[in-house]
């Protein structure tokens, strides 16, 4: 059994064959997993999906690179959402330096006002970061955000910042990239990490694991990302899926 902590089944790129993706997945063993809305678009999509199927979850927040477009209305409307009873994470959130449509200002400020709401309603946080990795942990240093912990999605980052968000409670997730032959630091922190502390996720359709990177990715090849934990743990493939689904079923607290 194994749980996707990141999807976005909610992409215009599942429109055409949603059904049929969520049956692959479940036939590769992935019987759980968490859809994240970012936007206006994304949201509804999201607890949609979450309200359709019985072990499909919802993460509702706003994606930093779009952070000039929050307002304070969106702002409400997640917290509004936040006690609907599929939503089990506030996010995705955080900093991406690569695109550079929202100043970095104001999207360390639009963060802080999603880490401030997390805390108020007592929800854990969902954290993009692409090439912001300093500033991710100094904010969320200076919020306190350990009181909410939350999930490094995607994490690739060195193996010292792991230790450092796993101390402020944060979960590290790795994705496709722990495939990739190239991608030294996701197989580092996937042999430094201990498997308690793990999740693993797809981030489809985005990041297909080898050996279909490049193509759509989608839920049911989170199962090589499992494989490849596995290898380079030298644990069993069992070990990892059943370890890091019960890992996202507390941290997100589904009762299974
Ligand atoms: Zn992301
Ligand atoms: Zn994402």
């Amino acid at each position: 059994m194994l749980f996707d902590t990141h999807v976005h089944l909610n992409a215009d790129q599942f429109e055409e064959d949603l059904e049929e993706t969520i049956q692959r997945a479940q036939d590769a063993g992935v019987e759980y997993m968490t859809v994240v809305g970012f936007d206006r678009k994304t949201i509804p999509k999201a607890i949609e999906i979450a309200e359709n199927n019985e072990r499909i979850y919802a993460a509702v927040g706003w994606h930093p690179v779009d952070a000039i477009d929050m307002t304070e209305a969106d702002l409400e409307w997640i917290e509004e959402l936040s006690s609907h009873p599929k939503v089990v994470a506030l996010g995705e959130m955080g900093l991406d330096y690569h695109w550079d449509k929202s100043p970095e200002e104001t999207q360390k400020e639009v963060f802080r006002k999603q880490i401030r709401l997390a805390k108020k309603v007592k929800m854990p946080i969902i954290i993009h970061n692409r090439e912001a990795t300093e500033d991710i942990v100094q904010v969320l240093k200076e919020e306190e955000a350990s009181e909410v912990g939350g999930i490094m999605h995607c994490y690739s980052g060195p193996v010292d910042i792991a230790k450092e968000c796993l101390d402020m409670n944060f979960m590290i997730s790795l994705g496709g990239p722990v495939t990739f032959k190239n991608a030294k630091l996701p197989k580092e922190v996937a042999k430094a990490v201990d498997l308690k502390n793990l999740l693993i996720e797809t981030d489809c359709p985005f990041l297909a694991p080898h050996p279909n990177r490049g193509k759509r990715n989608e839920p049911a090849y989170v199962k090589l990302v499992a494989e490849q934990i596995a290898e380079l743990k030298g644990v069993s493939y069992e070990e990892v899926s059943q370890v890091t689904t019960s890992n996202a079923l507390e941290f997100f607290g589904i009762k299974s």
